[in-house]
């Protein structure tokens, strides 16, 4: 099973169809276990198709780095708290 990280790190080639099969599945099978990381990735997508030419030539916005962090931070605090 893949990480949050690891997961983030993916989805631009998830998005753009890149990954292997087995790696898209296992990014899925995150998906379905992590709303968090839901989250990200429609935020991540609508991001991708605003600026789509955009972020073939930059790194990830501040913007959509800090939502990642809190998303994560987030998750991180509930799986602590369990
Ligand atoms: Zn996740």
């Amino acid at each position: 099973m893949i990480c949050c990280k690891e997961c983030i790190d993916l989805l631009y080639d998830y998005i753009e169809g890149l990954l292997d099969q087995e790696t898209s599945k296992s990014l899925e099978e995150h998906f379905e276990e992590c709303p968090p990381c839901i989250a990200f990735l429609n935020t991540y997508k609508s991001t991708t198709t605003l600026c789509r030419d955009t972020l073939n030539q930059i790194e990830i916005p501040d913007e959509v780095r800090h939502t990642l962090q809190s998303f994560l931070k987030e998750n991180k605090d509930q799986q602590e708290k369990k």
